[in-house]
C-alpha cells in the first residue's frame, strides 16, 4: 500500500490512502452506510458487491431495525479481505446547521469504538457523508481526522492504525491539507 501521508498520534498513526477501500486487507472496514442498512449507492453498494450476498442477509438478520444516523453495526466481511465491517450511517448535510458535524463525528466515534472494542489494531475508512450525502468535503475532512485522532489517543486502546482510503485525487488533496492541520489531541 503506498501511502500519500500519515501522521503520528499516541501509540498509532492516520494514514491517507487513494484508491478502493474493499481492496484493504486490514482489521475493520467502515461502511457509509444508510439508516436502512440496506445497501445503496457509492461506496456501500462497493462493498456489498465485493463482500457478497452474505452481508445483506447477516445485516437483516441481525439489525433488521436499522441504524440510526450517527451511530454504527458490526457485521463480518464475508468475501472482503478484511475482518469484520462497521457500517457507519452519517448525516445528509442540510445546509450545516442541522447538527451535521455532531453527527459525522458520532459516527466514526461509533464505528472506532466498536473496533477498538472487539480488539482491532487496524482500520480503514471512507469519506463518511461527502458522496451522495452531500456534506462538503473541506468541512468532513476535519471531523472525520479529529474523530481518528481522538481513538487513537485514547488510554489502551488497540488501535493503532486508521487509513482513510479517499477514492478522487481531490479528496486526498483535501483531507491532506486536513491532516496537516489537525491539532495533537495528546498535546
Ligand atoms: P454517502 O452516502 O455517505 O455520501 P458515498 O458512498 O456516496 O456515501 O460517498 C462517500 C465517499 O466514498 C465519496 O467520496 C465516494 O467517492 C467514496 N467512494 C465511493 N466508492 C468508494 C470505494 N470503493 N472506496 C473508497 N471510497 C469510495
Amino acid at each position: 500500500m503506498t501511502l500519500a501521508a500519515e501522521r503520528s498520534v499516541g501509540a498509532g498513526s492516520i494514514r491517507l490512502w487513494r484508491g478502493d477501500i474493499t481492496r484493504l486487507a486490514v482489521d475493520v472496514i467502515v461502511n457509509a452506510a444508510n439508516s436502512q442498512l440496506a445497501g445503496g449507492r457509492g461506496v456501500d453498494g462497493a462493498i456489498h458487491r465485493a463482500a457478497g450476498p452474505a452481508l445483506l442477509h447477516e445485516l437483516r438478520t441481525r439489525y433488521p431495525q436499522g441504524c440510526p444516523t450517527g451511530a454504527a453495526v458490526l457485521t463480518g466481511a464475508h468475501a472482503l479481505p478484511a475482518r469484520w465491517v462497521a457500517h457507519a450511517v452519517g448525516p445528509r448535510w442540510i445546509g450545516g446547521d442541522g447538527g451535521e458535524d455532531a453527527l459525522l463525528a458520532s459516527a466514526y466515534r461509533t464505528a472506532l469504538a466498536l473496533a477498538a472494542a472487539n480488539g482491532c489494531a487496524t482500520v480503514a475508512a471512507p469519506s463518511i457523508s461527502t458522496g451522495v450525502y452531500g456534506f462538503p468535503v473541506g468541512r468532513a475532512a476535519p471531523v472525520a481526522l479529529a474523530a481518528a485522532a481522538a481513538a487513537l489517543a485514547e488510554p489502551g486502546t488497540p488501535l493503532r492504525t486508521i487509513t482513510f482510503a479517499l477514492f478522487s485525487a481531490e479528496d486526498l488533496a483535501v483531507y491532506t491539507a486536513a491532516l496537516t492541520a489537525l491539532p495533537d489531541p495528546t498535546a
